[in-house]
């Protein structure tokens, strides 16, 4: 990661080399510079209040573009930024460094569904929902569904090693994920796999680049694997009057044998914050927690014996009541809420999230402990998540807070919740990725030969470090 080797650019120096060489590339109306009105937009993501304006953007149309783009910057020395769109959570799209971001917006075909062998290969700056609503018309099924679907890409989703609420049951980005074609910062295109279940000809650099947050390659192309549409499912809102008791119901309901395609957790000041946030009334919405519950398959009879036994494990922990939505729209509304749940909690104040992950059974003790740093610390944190896979989302709000007592507070609090989390079997990061804002803490997690591997795998990829420099490694 040798970003010390980046040879300062002067933005006159850009503009007059780079910028008629980006423009013969991709045309003048694709290179944008600080006087285009859509420009700040990509100097932020989704991640608390950062903001790194680049140099320049630049929104190609083919991998040969991209390819040509790289060449370009690593001939100048030039830092160069992919982006999909923009909501994520780590600020791994953020230029840290200044120089190009590089958007991948305009790269949104789907090229292809192939229903004989159930594939679809598709571009970068696809809309994760648009594909996903595309290949359902199919009567087929891609699962990894972020809660951000409506606006992030797949590029973006490949890139972070997305999950989502469905994980539980159906898996992870990385699970679907078949082909990829990719440029290296050099501008080499390379492809890896296919439209193969099964495919072990050298090392997996396909699984290297899934999750390696736009740090090694540009990914132009994915290959993703389909599954068939679930013909029913069934949705369960279950409010319950205490926090451990919501989180204890998660592993007795896999106990059962039963594997829900969604279980999420939200409790009580999130389910006040969406109240407040999308102005609506929730039912029981001083319970202290509640868990979103749901089903899927082809066997209605199935499903419904299923909810009978969810229900007998949500009334053995005293729930409040188990609420099925009963239609379509009744499920869709109850969807929307959790959706909401992100931007209704950070709308609240200053924030920082955190995306802790432990095995399942171990869930209870995380969020007890994360409670207990809380009030220690006089700090209010709001958790929600995806409980079914450990993976619990909290937000850190500065309240009414001074600053100093914030600054100094904030980083100590963090620690001690990832120190937690790593003691329970878990890790820091569960599907946002650590970018920029969670690169201090890696050691945490990761111990020095793993991170000096790490570095090693980046700077074989990337000898000058430009691609995305400032990003994952505590000294980048
Ligand atoms: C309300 C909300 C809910 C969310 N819910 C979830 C959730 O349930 N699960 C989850 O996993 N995440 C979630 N996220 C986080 C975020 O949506 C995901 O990380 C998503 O995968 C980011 O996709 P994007 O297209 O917006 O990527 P961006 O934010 O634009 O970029 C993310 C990273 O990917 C890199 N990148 C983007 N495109 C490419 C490419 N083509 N080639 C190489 N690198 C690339 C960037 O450099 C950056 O490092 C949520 C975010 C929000 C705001």
């Amino acid at each position: 990661v040798n970003t010390e080797r980046i040879v300062a650019t002067t933005l006159s120096v850009l503009l007059e080399r780079i910028v008629p060489a980006l423009e013969a590339i991709v045309t003048p109306a694709q290179v944008l510079l600080s006087s285009h009105d859509d420009f700040a937009k990509y100097g932020s993501d989704e991640t608390e209040d950062l903001v790194f304006l680049p140099d320049i953007v630049v929104r190609p149309e083919t991998t040969e573009q991209v390819s040509e783009i790289l060449k370009l910057c690593y001939r100048e020395k030039v830092p160069i930024t992919p982006r999909g769109g923009g909501t994520g959570l780590s600020g791994g799209a953020l230029p840290v460094r200044g120089g190009v971001v590089l958007s991948l917006e305009r790269m949104n075909k789907i090229l292809e569904i192939d229903k004989e062998n159930f594939f679809a290969r598709v571009q970068p700056g696809v809309i994760t929902q648009t594909f996903q609503e595309t290949v359902e018309a199919e009567g087929l099924f891609y699962p990894p569904d972020p809660a951000s679907r409506g606006s992030c890409t797949i590029g973006g989703n490949l890139a972070e090693g997305a999950g989502g609420p469905r994980a539980l049951k159906y898996g992870v980005t990385k699970d679907y994920v078949h082909g990829v074609e990719a440029v290296l910062p050099q501008g080499d295109i390379v492809r890896f796999g296919g439209k193969l279940l099964k495919d072990v000809v050298g090392y997996s650099v396909l699984g290297l680049l899934i999750g390696s947050e736009g740090t090694l390659a540009v990914i132009t192309e994915a290959t993703l694997r389909l599954i068939s549409l679930p013909g029913y499912r069934r949705t369960l809102l279950v409010p319950f009057t205490d926090m451990a008791a919501a989180a204890r119901t998660v592993p007795a309901i896999m106990r059962r044998g039963i594997v829900p395609c969604a279980l999420e957790f939200m409790e009580k000041a999130c389910i006040k914050a969406i109240e407040v946030h999308r102005e609506m009334k929730i039912q029981h919405s001083d319970a202290a927690a509640q868990l979103l519950i749901e089903v899927d398959g082809n066997d209605e009879t199935q499903l419904e014996q299923e909810l009978e036994v969810i229900a007998e494990e949500c009334e053995k922990e005293n729930a409040l009541e188990v609420f099925v939505a009963e239609t379509t729209a009744k499920q869709n509304e109850v969807w929307e809420m959790r959706r909401s749940a992100g931007e209704a909690v950070k709308s609240i104040s200053a924030y920082k999230e955190e995306d802790t992950v432990v095995p399942r059974a171990r869930l209870p003790e995380l969020v007890e402990g994360i409670h207990e740093i809380a009030h220690r610390w006089g700090i209010s944190i709001i958790s929600y998540g995806h409980a079914g896979d450990g993976n619990i989302h909290c937000n850190i709000l500065k309240r009414d807070l001074d600053d100093g007592y914030w600054n100094e507070v904030l980083p100590k609090a963090i620690e001690e919740i990832f120190r937690l989390t790593v003691r329970l079997g878990g890790t820091i990061s569960g599907e946002h990725g650590i970018g920029f804002s969670q690169k201090r803490y890696l050691p945490i997690a990761l111990g020095h030969a793993e991170i000096e591997l790490m570095k090693h795998l980046k700077n074989t990829f990337d000898p000058l470090g430009l691609l995305n420099p400032g990003k994952i490694f505590p000294d980048s």
